[in-house]
């Protein structure tokens, strides 16, 4: 892409291919992917089109901010902090080295969330149905509840830079509404929330040890406090279910996203706090990611 310190001109093709390449003797495996995100970001052209319009030549000004963005990737950070947002549903959420960048397996709790929510009995008429999002960080999941009709939205975080990216992320999007608390999950005592319909989380599930054989975008980059679940990752969880079932109605439930292997533990975990009608959904992937719980077994006449 450089010849002799001046800036060749370069095709749409040249750049993907350029792009891909470079990542991919860098150890990075999603190159193409994003070459095409980086692309589309520029040009806003999708992939199909890049494909189309590959004799096309980039404005010197764009070959610039690829080369920037893939010395950056390089370095493995992640393109979502080199570029400042990441995709979430369907906003473009800022980001920034004080939240985990969200992620798509989040986004299924989010959709499964609103799904719930929409389908609540007491919404979206004009009862408002009360939700609680645990480690906001970017603020995605709280956004994603927010945007269904008649529903009130609280969420916490023990991070206040954390909660500022929230803030302005739910302001630019016109979420004003949702209110955030800057608190610790462990300090929440029994009588800190209560007749809420719906607690989601995206906690830290990462065993300790594990953290140092993470992908250096992720062990690097992303928060270690929103990564780090303690000795065997289920520390939140532990606390989840022995607190929050006092926190919802009796018609409520609970959201969480958990790691990969820790579904027969969990449920464990929650039957044997007294929770009922627990269940788990997979993501995109095919892994089991997501635990639905509810306060009590359901009583069906
Ligand atoms: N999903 C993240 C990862 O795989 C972990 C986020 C979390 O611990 N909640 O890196």
């Amino acid at each position: 892409m450089e010849v002799g310190g001046e800036l060749a001109p370069v095709t749409v093709r040249e750049a993907l291919s350029w792009i891909a390449g470079t990542l991919g003797a860098a150890g990075i495996d999603s190159g193409e992917a994003e070459a095409g995100w980086m692309l589309w970001r520029l040009t806003g052209l999708s992939p199909v089109q890049l494909r189309l319009r590959g004799d096309q030549e980039i404005p010197a000004q764009d070959l610039l901010q690829l080369q920037s963005w893939v010395a950056g990737r390089r370095r493995r950070v992640p393109l979502q902090h080199l570029m400042g947002t990441a995709p979430f549903l369907e906003w473009e959420l800022e980001v920034s080295p004080d939240v985990l960048v969200p992620r798509p397996e989040t986004e299924v709790l989010a959709l499964r969330a609103r799904e719930w929510l929409r389908k609540s009995p007491s919404g979206p008429g004009p009862g408002t149905l009360q939700a609680l999002d645990i480690g906001t960080g970017s603020g995605c999941l709280a956004i994603a509840m927010a945007s269904v009709p008649g529903v009130a939205v609280r969420a916490i975080d023990a991070s206040e830079p954390a909660l500022r990216v929230a803030r302005s992320n739910a302001r630019r999007l016109g979420f004003e509404g949702i209110g955030f608390l800057h608190r610790d999950v462990f300090s929440l005592g029994e009588s800190d929330f209560s007749g809420l319909d719906l607690i989601v989380s995206n906690p830290p599930y990462i065993p300790t040890a594990e953290i140092e054989g993470l992908d250096p975008e992720v062990r690097d980059h992303d928060p270690r406090m929103a990564l780090d679940g303690g000795g065997d990752g289920l520390e939140f969880y532990r606390f989840l279910a022995l607190r929050a079932r006092r926190w919802l109605k009796a018609s409520g439930g609970m959201f969480l996203e958990f790691g990969d292997g820790q579904a027969p533990e969990l449920c464990r975990l929650f039957v044997a706090a007294g929770w009922g009608e627990i269940s788990t959904e997979k993501d995109l992937s095919g892994r089991e990611r997501i635990l639905i719980v509810h306060p009590t077994v359901a009583c069906r006449s």
